[in-house]
């Protein structure tokens, strides 16, 4: 199968993207697509594995090393080379729910363990996932499914996030009657409001949720449960109640008088900016000219620092409270690398700075505020020490500085569900998570996604909503 010498007479390319000052100006998605030859040539060097540990969904000391949908790569990249992307497609379906999420937001864990990385560059597979769904659309290869044999079961689903949506889907092929229930005025989660329309255009999550209104899923907004609907009503409603609400309590700052105007959470900024942007309306969080800073260092941090340098900041600084990772990758194949790099919001503040935004080993040590706003804050530099055998973070003597701020963008992760969420649903909670047997609450309650596991990837979601459908379609077989 496959191309047997691609991987030796074609390099990795990755997509082009447009200029980076040029992308600033709008939230559209900026990268280029292939051609087709080109698109053929990366999937040709793929080696079609003996062992394929791209789709090999495996654990390694607790962390996620292969596609956790088991997606069968090596198949539809020997399909593309091939040029039959119809049938490359078919067998993307087979696995992935939503691969245009996947194939736009996914950390690709297939790449970080391909025999290829070993000793060069991975195959783009998340690229060719794109490519082939993208054609899907296009071409009109996904019809809705609408020959579903019924069985009379109904199930409510809180939360319209990837762990809600794909639990949905697997449940209404299954044949139950899916009512998805979401608080906010749009559906998709963190997929609308959790990650901006750079990364993720919202008439590509919108798209996904008409067809899956039009296989027959209802889908309500505005809607909190224990709210405007109580919980008996559901219980007396529906036959299984899936909770799939993520993690709705960020990790706050603690500090005092970390409430001042201006100091943001980065789900809230996020969200509010995207609303605008859908909205056509003027941006709440203005941020033009103004001095930011953001502390946290993932992914969600720098889609932040993407979103302020399209509001155009004056100044964008990144508080990361972890060591500047090494330049090389200093963990073996197949793990996850760790080395530095440099994703797209970063790039696009520090080409908009003139500067590497970045400060390692940093944290916030007080804030000053002035008639309930913040003004500036005092950051000081910790170091990681080992005491009595456990790594504790301690301030460096002597380091406090003063910055300029006028947004103080918090972006540390989450602690789980929030407290507030968890009682108005009547479930019991221990420090922010819901106590379960595997995915089961109780008898006829189940939880899925982040609401059960903590913050996690939108891929790791929508395997673990398909598992809890299967869980609860095999109760009924
Ligand atoms: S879902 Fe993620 S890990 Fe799986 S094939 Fe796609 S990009 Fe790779
Ligand atoms: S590990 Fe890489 S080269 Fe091997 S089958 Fe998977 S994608 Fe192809």
């Amino acid at each position: 199968m496959g191309k047997p010498t691609g991987f030796m007479e074609y390099k990795r390319l990755d997509k082009k993207e447009l200029d980076v000052l040029k992308r600033i100006e709008n939230f559209n998605d900026f990268h280029i697509p292939f051609d087709l030859d080109t698109q053929r040539q990366q999937a040709s060097r793929c080696m079609n594995c003996g062992i394929p540990f791209c789709q090999s969904a495996m654990k390694i000391n607790n962390r996620n090393v292969g596609c956790p949908l088991s997606n069968l790569i090596p198949e539809w990249n020997h399909l593309i080379y091939l040029g039959l992307y119809e049938e490359a497609y078919k067998r993307l379906e087979k696995t992935a729910p939503f691969p245009e999420f996947t194939g736009h937001v996914c950390p690709a864990l297939c790449e970080a363990c391909c025999s290829c990385s070993i000793n060069g560059d991975a195959v783009g597979v998340k690229a060719n996932e794109l490519f082939l769904i993208s054609e899907a659309f296009e071409n009109g290869w996904i019809k809705p499914k609408k020959d579903i044999k019924r069985n009379g079961k109904k199930v409510c689903i809180i939360g319209s996030g990837p762990s809600g949506l794909s639990c949905a889907k697997q449940l209404n092929y299954a044949g139950f009657d899916v009512t998805v229930y979401e608080k906010e005025d749009r559906f998709g989660g963190l997929l609308m409001y959790g990650i901006p329309n750079m990364k993720i255009d919202k008439k590509i999550v919108e798209r996904r949720i008409n067809l899956l209104k039009d296989e027959g899923i209802k889908f309500i907004n505005n809607t909190k449960i224990g709210k405007d609907i109580s919980m008996d009503e559901i219980n007396k409603m529906y036959d299984e109640i899936v909770f799939a609400c993520g993690t709705s309590q960020p990790r706050p700052l603690a500090v005092e008088n970390n409430n001042l105007e201006g100091i943001l959470f980065a789900v809230d900024f996020l969200k509010q900016t995207t609303k605008n942007l859908l909205n056509k309306e003027n941006f709440i969080f203005n941020l033009k000219d103004k001095s930011v800073i953001i502390i946290g260092g993932g992914d969600t941090a720098n889609d932040c620092c993407g979103t302020a340098a399209r509001e155009k900041a004056k100044s964008i600084t990144e508080l990361e409270i972890t060591k500047e990772p090494p330049k090389e990758n200093t963990v073996p194949w197949p793990n996850y690398p760790n080395k530095k790099k440099t994703d797209y919001g970063v790039l696009e503040a520090n080409t908009l700075m003139g500067k590497d935004i970045r400060r390692y080993e940093t944290t916030i040590d007080s804030v000053v505020g002035e008639d309930g706003h913040i003004k500036g804050v005092y950051i000081k530099k910790v170091e990681f020490v080992s005491e009595n055998g456990r790594m504790v973070i301690k301030d460096v003597p002597n380091t406090k500085e003063y910055l300029d701020c006028d947004y103080l963008i918090i972006a540390m992760g989450f602690l789980g569900t929030s407290d507030s969420d968890a009682e108005s649903y009547g479930l019991d909670h221990n420090r922010n998570r819901i106590t379960l047997d595997n995915f089961k609450y109780s008898d006829k309650i189940s939880v899925c996604g982040d609401m059960k596991n903590g913050q996690s990837l939108v891929v790791i979601a929508l395997k673990d909503g398909i598992d809890c459908a299967n869980q609860i379609i095999k109760k009924y077989e």
